[in-house]
């Protein structure tokens, strides 16, 4: 039988059978063996419109025992009903007994057989047709021309003869048969052999009889009754050979007419016997609708699956003729090897099929070479064995079977695969003659009879002196395989074995065997050599070395049945030949390594590590065998990986090797068979992994086909299909195109690719739709295809294995009962099984199991389903995250670990391969702003490492790059061969190699285009001023955008110097990061500006403008150049850069010790370009700004304006010597240049003008931040690995700047300044020109503190988030412990603990000065002493230390009546941290709102500005989320209760400093957002005389009036356009600021609306870089505003991207409505939106985040709003003003319960904490809120005697009462 293995119904089977059963004398299932028949003559009545027939059948036996009058035979009762028996023609025979199980049927018969003579049994019986299951006698219909057809066709083996007519049913008893049909006449017929005679026998009647058989098994007999066609036989042969089909798919055999033929010429020229010598000359191949397996290998009467055997004419795929060629060669082969000598018994299955399938490989390859099928033996046929050969299950070759099921199971992928694979070895071993001479024996002698493997090994023995009796014996009766393991011992090697496992192994399997052994090394490099050696039980061996330096290769070409695992040593010489002398090993040896070390390490016996560096020279494989091998291991790890980034970082690995190996830019199609069959895997794969011109190819051509119906290559069609589906763009049409197609097409292989590509979308939906047309009445789908159908939809993607998941837990009654009989469910639950890839699915799916075992075969293979997901899931949960870091190796290195070893290792592969070092660039532009492209030539010096490197690999975007030409060393030309379109990485082909440690020269020319849409690279920028407009050139590099603009090395850590030279129009000016050198006209009004030789810098740092840019230049007498450029009109808004800027140069050169011009450059150039993308960027000695970040606005310049000047000049100014000077060494460390430079941003302008307070800023705006993003789960660490451009990109955030800078600050505190400032200048000494990690970074302190500081700071440098202190209490102890803190829920939380710094102070002491006194270590607790335990303490002094304080509910009481009452005691900074801590504390869960509430009632007090930032910043986030419009308005008026409280609205806040300032405006804005009239009627009235007299009192609240002022204003419409119109006519960038945030603050939604259109109407005036400021001003202002940007998504999500294509505006907008949606109507909406637009990539690319921010959003409201609700409204009403009489009063009441004074009832709660008591516990505790809460009010006696009620909620009953006074 052929192909059955593709079935998955013996899958199925092979896990069901109890292993071996003890077998007494016969096995049950056999026959006793006394009656052996030796002819048949079966009379059969068909008639295939009815359902049953008649039938008569005589058989002639022998019998071996005289006194015998019972006779045993099979025949099944579901079939068959036997009407009479007659025995010898005179005695009739009675059933006396029926074995059901075995189909066993007893006759009585009133006389004994004669013995040794020729009885005849004459059985008449009634017959049913099957149709279930396409075994026995059954029945196939099919449509042609719209007409149904039906016809019967047979199906015997293993044991179904005996369900169509009685006989002795096993494959040892051999008969001739003459078989006679009666059929009606408008049928033919057609059995094993040929037609004998044909009759009428009635009306429309014909009975055709046959010839009589060879004598041959019953299994193998076949009849077909059907309308079907003969394709003719001219062959001339003398053998008959015709192809069968249903009439419609006659012209579709063309291939089998053609090959079949000569394939048994081939047979039967190799096994010395002609086919008509077998015994039938018939070789018929008959094509059969409805077939359950592949093929049955029929005597003379092969039946096939369609689509096995036809093909498409002219669009046959390669594939496809292979695979009909194969079938048919291996059912030839059965002929001689299953028909003529036969298996003796079921066990022996391999020795039909393992010859059967080897012959499948071996005849085609001898018929034509190009097929090369002998190689592909290998990886579809070897490696497959060992791969089901590795599990404990696996049965060996000869193994019991003894029951229908054990006989299926026999059908398995070992007795294939392996029993071919150990056929191969054998021959291997014996030699080609020996085993052809002893296979003709084989046939020879055991000819029309049964053998088995001893048979077989005996007549090899007269061909080999070899033992193989003994040789063989465990490779055909022990399960499994040898892994052969190579050890190395000085200069010799010895091999050992052991069984190879996948699983744990077991102790008892200690299979030994005798394994040939062969190998070559790196000096022979023969892979031709025969064994020369033998690996024995219980043995080693061992091999001498000549050259132990070099490689070893063991199992040539894999010709052994097994695997073999080498020493680190060896496998690194392998690894290495691999990567650079590719051809050097053989093809079969390179795809067996990548199999070997693939599975080796998925047994845990090799890390990934070693797998994955071997995988690399995948880059250089462009051979079929080695990625058939690598496809198929790397798919495995793919399905099975649970982490999305994980197989993400898997497929871009993935993507970088076929992109290396198969550039897709120039594709040379291979027109060799091989050459097809590798285009297809590899470009399904590419197409697979994301390869986007693979995506392009396949949407576009089948769009195309679509149309026109046709295709240039019918190879691809399948992959064209799939992917062109999944990745169609309009999912229903075309599902419904191939659905159609499917039912339409006439070509069968057609119909499979069908099946398989509508599995390949993603949709849920589609999938489902398919899914259930396998259940729907009138299905399309063939009952043999639906198990195709059910593995195309779960095995294509995650999201298909999810949807066919719950299509079975819907469905499972429905496919049970429809696929009644073809173990439909249980085929599908084990495939299930296999591809679910998280917990959940695990659990649905046992479930699915446990509730419906009752189903047939579901409990037969549960626990193998079960085990198969176990297995799998402890694969995802050992492998995934060492896989990642597999990986990504260079990127996992240790801090302070020797790195220099691995960097050699691999790099990934948007890594350039570190050859080359470039020292020098010459660059050379000529640049016209009023043009779009422009010519260059870069000259680059460079040493190479190596000497032998032709290749060359370096950065250059080819979407703005052309390369022209380039040339090494002046003389050779190199030719670009290869792109990497993701990396950006260009690989030059030079005719000769550079030379090693030598300045070689390339010289490149190129020509580039302007960018204009996403402001990186070199782009054009345009300004309007005085009507006109202006057009200038400006640069933005960082990270990767030097490349854009020029060839070059861009990695930060490839410095040069750089010479650069700009010709331009004469009209504009040239600045690049050095001083003009020289100037000269070099044509017509054209001017060539070369500047001086740069110092040594990274690529990202380069940087030129070209503009009509204006100088105010001061000669401010330093030694180095200062100069700012603006453009015309903005000249005069420069003095406070102009100011402010040489201080700050001189205070970092006097801090860091190392002068500005020092550093190597002497210009210190800033220039302020209209269109920016960032706030600046640190280009050496050329600064460039965003102008609203450089340029002010004279005497009306906002302070805040003032201060984000300074800070941005101070930023990039420390970027000058951290990140310029000396440089991270790559993107996952950019806090190394972030951090530093917004530390110093405040620190230096800090020291410059301490009235700037900006280090006391920074606790509430960076660091607070931080805390912020820190707290998610998604956070990444400050160090941690980037791959690619949007990963460089993406560590830019707050993480990078905010937590970067908090860190450094942390690290200051710790070692202290003096030791910090000493560390930090030896580092930027030691490491100038160069560039760093942070264990540099660690070493320079190391010198200056004892501390062990990279120990210390490994995990907040390393590790994300940061910890929770949490404080509780002992006795008079503190204890402190730690745990992340994270906002999210905790369940999973990665545990990571810290080094923390602890600092406190108390009430006695008052101390916030003092240092760290103690450290809390991972893994530990910390106790503190307390001398009075009765007051506050507070920890974390001005939170110098990057983490959040928790305490217990008693000392948060303490120190909340410490804030209330003695407000100046705590630190102003410990004050804020105390309200941020606790709001966010209690948005994480972990302490009641109503305490930071309670906490937040101290604001009362507050009128200092950095508690008042941390506070509103944590109302911020619980305004607009309550849901509720009462709770909104109630928080509202708390804020302002405190406000107006803090400042009486009377008397206004004297703003003198500049602190007081940002705070005036700050606490105005609040009040008149919470609706505090005095504020409101100041803006209102404020704005309206500006808008008649264009001037301000105070240019300060210009933003504030302008904001509310046009909120509250009467007249809106109008208001609107006055804005609007001054934003464009305004000549300040700063008034132009504040008035985009202003337009949004209107709640009137038509003018919301208004100002959304105008982001993206023509000529708007709104430039590009300011758009998403425009948006969020809208979405944060209000919940109205949030409503105007959904309905403006709604109507322009397609526009919006279009317009800001290359910016990052849609993302940003769906994120920030994501926070801020918040009624269930307005979720709706977004969550709509998102799902109607997912197929925009920007959209695609924030989705999960947008969704995972909403529900964590809405999960706090429902989580908290109704509590906060219910604290607001008791607070509304309670007056809380500080009244010290009252307190007093308070202090001298006597308790009336306990009958004491205030103080003693203090005193005894103090003491009462620290018992066990809880009662006592709570009554202490509720003396102390209620006193913090009573001393805040103002209520008089008559309240207290009530709420001092201890046990009876007295917050509320405080609140009633008091509301009464
Ligand atoms: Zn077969
Ligand atoms: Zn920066």
């Amino acid at each position: 039988m052929g192909e059955l293995r593709t079935l998955l119904k013996t899958i199925f089977l092979s896990l069901a059978i109890a292993a071996t059963q003890s077998d007494a004398a016969t096995p049950k299932d056999r026959l006793p063996g006394e009656s052996i028949p030796s002819h048949y003559s079966l009379d059969l009545i068909l008639d295939p419109r009815s359902a049953t027939y008649d039938g008569t059948v005589e058989i002639i036996f022998d019998t071996t025992n005289a006194s015998v009058s019972t006779i045993h035979l099979h025949t099944s009762n579901e079939t068959i009903t036997i009407t009479s028996a007659l025995l010898n023609f005179n005695y009739a025979c009675n059933a006396t007994g029926y074995d059901k199980g075995y189909e066993i049927i007893t006759l009585e018969c009133p006389v004994n057989s004669s013995k040794d003579k020729d009885n005849s049994l004459v059985l008449k019986f009634q017959g049913k047709f099957t149709t279930g299951d396409m075994t026995g006698l059954y029945k196939s219909t099919y449509t042609e021309d719209g007409k149904e057809n039906v016809l019967l066709a047979t199906q015997f083996e293993s044991s179904a003869a005996r369900s169509a007519f009685p006989c002795f049913d096993e494959p040892e008893l051999k008969a001739t048969f003459d078989i006679f049909i009666t059929h009606p006449d408008d049928y033919n017929v057609l059995a094993n052999t040929p037609v004998k005679k044909q009759y009428t026998v009635a009306s429309k009647q014909l009975q055709t009889q046959f010839e009589t058989t060879p004598k041959m098994s019953t299994y193998l007999v076949a009849f077909i009754v059907s309308k079907f066609v003969s394709s003719g036989n001219d062959t001339k042969k003398s053998y008959d050979y015709q192809v069968f089909s249903r009439p419609g798919a006659k012209e579709y055999t063309g291939i089998a007419t053609t090959y079949g033929p000569k394939l048994v010429d081939l047979l039967s020229k190799w096994t010395g016997i002609d086919y008509n010598d077998l015994g039938d000359k018939q070789a018929y191949q008959v094509a059969v609708p409805d077939f359950a397996a592949g093929a049955m290998e029929n005597w003379g009467l092969i039946t096939y699956r369609e689509i096995e055997l036809l093909d498409e004419k002219n669009n046959t795929s390669n594939a496809a003729k292979q695979r009909i060629i194969s079938v048919i060669a291996h059912e030839l082969t059965h002929q001689w090897f299953g028909d003529y000598v036969t298996l003796d018994w079921w066990s022996d299955a391999w020795l039909n099929e393992g010859f059967a399938t080897y012959f499948e490989y071996y005849i085609p390859d001898q018929l034509d070479d190009k097929l090369d099928t002998m190689r592909q033996f290998v990886v579809n046929e070897l490696h497959v064995a060992l791969q089901a050969d590795a599990v404990s299950s696996a049965l060996p070759l000869t193994s019991h079977a003894d029951s229908e099921a054990e006989y299926s199971a026999k059908f398995d992928t070992l007795t294939y695969s392996k029993g071919a694979s150990v056929i191969r070895m054998l021959k291997n071993i014996i030699g080609e003659k020996a085993f052809k001479d002893g296979l003709h024996q084989y046939l020879t002698k055991n000819n029309y009879s049964n053998a088995d493997p001893s048979a077989l090994l005996s007549s090899f023995a007269a061909q080999t002196p070899v033992e193989l009796d003994k040789i063989m014996h465990n490779w055909i009766y022990e399960s499994g395989f040898p892994l052969v393991t190579i050890t190395r011992n000085d200069s010799s090697l010895i091999l050992s074995q052991e069984r190879f496992s996948l699983q744990k192994p077991n102790n008892t399997e200690t299979t030994e065997w005798y394994i040939p052994i062969s190998y070559t090394t790196e000096a022979s490099k023969n892979f031709n050599v025969n064994i020369s050696a033998w690996l024995n039980p219980n043995s080693t061996l061992e091999i001498k070395l000549d050259k132990p330096m070099s490689w070893i290769i063991f199992n040539l070409r894999q010709a052994g049945y097994y695997r073999v695992n080498y020493d680190t040593h060896s496998w690194n010489h392998i690894i290495e030949a691999l990567k650079s002398h590719t051809s050097d090993i053989d093809v079969l040896n390179r795809a067996q390594l990548v199999d070997d070390i693939f599975n080796i390490a998925k047994a845990g016996r090799i890390d990934y590590e070693t797998a994955f560096d071997l995988a690399e020279y995948l880059k250089n494989e462009t051979e079929y065998y080695p990625w058939v091998a690598a496809v198929k291991v790397l798919t495995f790890i793919g399905e099975k990986l649970d982490d999305d980034k994980a197989v993400k970082q898997l497929e871009s690995k993935i993507l970088s090797w076929i992109n290396k190996a198969f550039p897709p830019s120039n594709e040379t199609a291979d027109q060799t068979h091989i050459g097809k069959l590798k285009e297809v895997l590899i470009q399904d794969w590419a197409c697979r992994v994301g390869q986007s011109q693979c995506i392009d190819y396949a949407k576009n051509t089948f769009q195309s086909y679509k149309a026109n119906r046709t295709l240039p290559d019918y190879n691809k069609r399948g992959l064209v299909f799939c992917h062109g589906f999944r990745n169609s763009l309009n999912l229903s049409d075309d599902y419904d195109f191939l659905f159609n197609l499917f039912k339409t097409t006439p070509s069968v292989v057609e119909k499979n690719e069908i099946i398989a590509s509508l599995g390949c979308t993603e949709d849920p939906d589609i999938l489902n739709k398919y899914l259930l047309e396998t259940i729907a009445k009138n299905s399309s789908i063939r009952r043999q295809d639906a198990a195709l159908v059910f593995k195309a939809a779960y095995s294509h993607s995650a999201v298909g294995t999810n949807v066919t998941l719950s299509f079975l837990e819907n469905n499972l009654k429905a496919i049970a009962e429809v696929y009644k009989g073809m173990n439909a469910v249980p085929s599908l639950v084990l495939g299930l099984a296999d591809r679910v890839n998280s917990d959940e699915g695990a659990e649905r799916l046992t479930k699915v199991i446990k509730d419906n075992s009752n189903i047939e075969g579901v409990k037969l293979i549960s626990q193998q389903a079960i085990d198969i997901m176990t297995a799998n899931r402890n694969w995802a949960k050992t492998y995934t995250a060492l896989t990642m870091g597999a990986l990504q190796p260079l990127l996992t290195t240790i801090l302070a670990l020797a790195v220099t070893q691995s960097k050699a290792a691999i790099l990934p592969a948007d890594r350039l391969p570190g050859v080359f070092s470039p020292s020098h660039y010459s660059l050379d532009l000529i640049l016209d702003p009023r043009s779009s492209t422009y010519d260059g030539f870069v000259e680059i010096i460079y040493d190479s490492k190596d000497t032998l490197i032709s290749l060359m690999d370096l950065h250059a975007s080819l979407p703005t790059l052309k390369i022209t030409s380039a040339l090494l060393n002046f003389k050779h030309g190199c030719n670009p061969t290869y792109y990497d379109i993701d990396y950006e990485i260009v690989t030059l082909e030079c005719p000769y190699n550079t030379t090693k440690l030598e300045d070689n020269s390339l010289v490149i020319h190129f020509e580039g285009k302007f960018t204009v849409d996403d402001m990186t690279g070199l782009y054009k920028s345009t300004y309007t001023e005085e009507g006109e407009e202006n057009v200038l050139l400006a640069t933005y590099f960082a990270p990767a955008a030097a490349r854009n603009v020029f060839p070059c090395f861009d990695e930060p850590e490839l410095k040069a110097t750089f010479d650069i030279f700009i010709t331009h129009p004469e009209d504009f000016i040239a600045l690049a990061n050095t001083p003009v050198q020289k100037q000269y006209t070099v044509g017509f009004n054209q001017i060539k500006t070369q500047f001086g030789t740069t110092p040594k810098m990274s690529t990202y740092l380069v940087a030129f403008v070209v503009s009509k840019f204006v100088s105010t230049s001061s000669d401010i007498g330093k030694d180095y150049d200062y100069q700012i450029f603006t453009r015309a009109g903005a000249k005069e808004y420069t003095s406070v850069a102009a100011t402010y800027t040489p201080k700050l140069i001189d205070l970092l050169g006097n801090w860091t010790g190392i002068e500005y011009k020092d550093l190597g450059n002497k210009q210190a150039y800033q220039v302020a370009i209209p269109d920016f993308g960032v706030s600046a960027m640190e280009n050496w000695g050329l600064i460039t700004f965003r102008e609203v970040a450089l340029l002010d606005e004279k005497n009306k310049t906002p302070s805040a304006s003032k201060q984000r000047i300074i800070a941005t000049v101070a930023h990039e100014l420390a970027h000058q010597w951290f990140g310029d000077y000396v440089t991270l060494d790559w993107w996952s460390d950019a806090w190394l240049n972030e951090g530093f430079a917004t530390y110093f941003q405040n620190y230096i302008p800090d020291q410059l003008d301490d009235k700037l307070d900006m280090m006391k800023q920074f606790v509430v705006n960076e660091l607070q931040e931080a805390l912020q993003a820190d707290a998610l789960t998604s956070a990444s660490p400050l160090s941690s690995p980037v791959y690619g451009k949007t990963q460089y990109d993406s560590k830019f955030d707050t993480i990078s700047y905010s937590k970067g800078a908090g860190i450094v600050r942390m690290l200051q505190s710790i070692i202290g300044e003096k030791a910090f400032k000493d560390g930090l200048h030896q580092y930027l000494t030691k490491n100038k020109y160069n560039n760093t990690a942070p264990s540099e970074l660690l070493n320079s302190f190391a010198t200056q503190t004892p501390l062990k500081l990279d120990k210390i700071m490994y995990n907040w440098i390393y590790e994300s988030g940061f910890p929770l202190v949490t404080m509780s209490r002992n006795k008079s102890f503190l204890i402190l412990s730690q745990e992340k803190f994270t906002l999210q829920n905790l369940s999973n939380a990665v545990v990571t603990e810290w080094n923390i710094p602890i600092s406190y102070t108390t009430a006695a002491k008052k101390n916030f000065n003092v240092d760290i006194s103690a450290w809390l270590n991972p893994n530990s607790t910390l106790e503190i002493k307390l001398d009075d335990p009765a007051s506050w303490i507070v920890f974390n002094l001005r939170r110098t230390g990057y983490y959040r304080v928790n305490y217990d509910t008693r000392s948060w009481n303490h120190i909340i009546e410490a804030l209330v009452n003695h407000t100046a005691d705590i630190d102003v900074l410990n004050r804020a941290q105390l309200v941020d801590d606790i709001f966010n504390i209690a948005r994480a869960g972990r302490i009641e709102y109503k305490m930071a509430f309670d906490l937040a009632e101290y604001l009362v007090n507050e009128t200092e500005y950095y508690p008042w930032v941390a506070a509103l910043k944590a109302l911020s986030f619980i305004r607009g989320k309550l849901g509720d419009d009462e709770a909104e308005k109630l928080l509202e008026s708390r804020i302002l209760f405190w406000i107006n409280k803090a400042f009486p609205p009377g008397n206004q806040i004297v703003a003198k400093t500049h602190v007081d300032r940002l705070k005036e405006v700050l606490i105005l804005d609040s009040a008149c957002r919470s609706g505090q009239s005095e504020c409101i009627s100041y803006t209102k009235e404020t704005f309206q005389s500006y808008k008649v007299n264009s001037t301000l009192p105070d240019y300060n609240k210009r933003g504030l009036v302008f904001c509310h002022g046009f909120r509250n204003s009467l007249n809106s419409s109008e208001d609107y356009e006055f804005l609007l119109n001054l934003f464009k006519t305004s000549s300040s960038v700063v008034e132009q600021n504040d008035i985009l945030t202003s337009l949004a603050c209107t709640e009137d939604p038509y003018i919301l609306n208004r100002y959304l259109s105008e982001t993206i109407a023509e000529n708007t005036s709104i430039k590009r870089q300011d758009v998403s400021l425009v948006f969020k001003a809208v979405y944060s202002q209000s919940s109205i505003g949030v409503d105007a940007c959904l309905k403006f998504l709604q109507m322009n999500m397609i526009a919006v991207p279009q317009v800001y294509k290359g910016l990052n505006v849609l993302p940003s907008l769906i994120l920030g409505l994501a926070d801020k949606a918040n009624s269930d109507d307005q979720v709706e909406r977004f969550l709509k939106l998102l799902k109607d637009y997912s197929n925009i990539e920007s959209v695609k690319l924030v989705n999960q985040k947008a969704t995972d921010i909403t529900t964590a959003n809405r999960n706090w409201t429902k989580t908290y709003a109704v509590g906060i609700k219910e604290l607001l409204k008791d607070n509304k009403n309670a007056a809380h003003v500080i009244a010290p009489q009252a307190q007093q009063l308070l202090q001298q009441q006597e308790h009336p319960r306990l009958g004491l004074d205030w103080e003693q009832q203090l005193e005894l709660g103090e003491q009462q904490d620290f018992t066990d008591d809880f009662e006592q516990q709570e009554l202490a505790g509720a003396f102390l809120s209620a006193r913090v809460r009573l001393l805040a009010s103002s209520t008089k006696l008559a309240c207290s005697e009530d709420f001092l009620q201890p046990h009876s909620g007295n917050r509320k009953r405080f609140g009633q009462c008091c509301s009464q006074n």
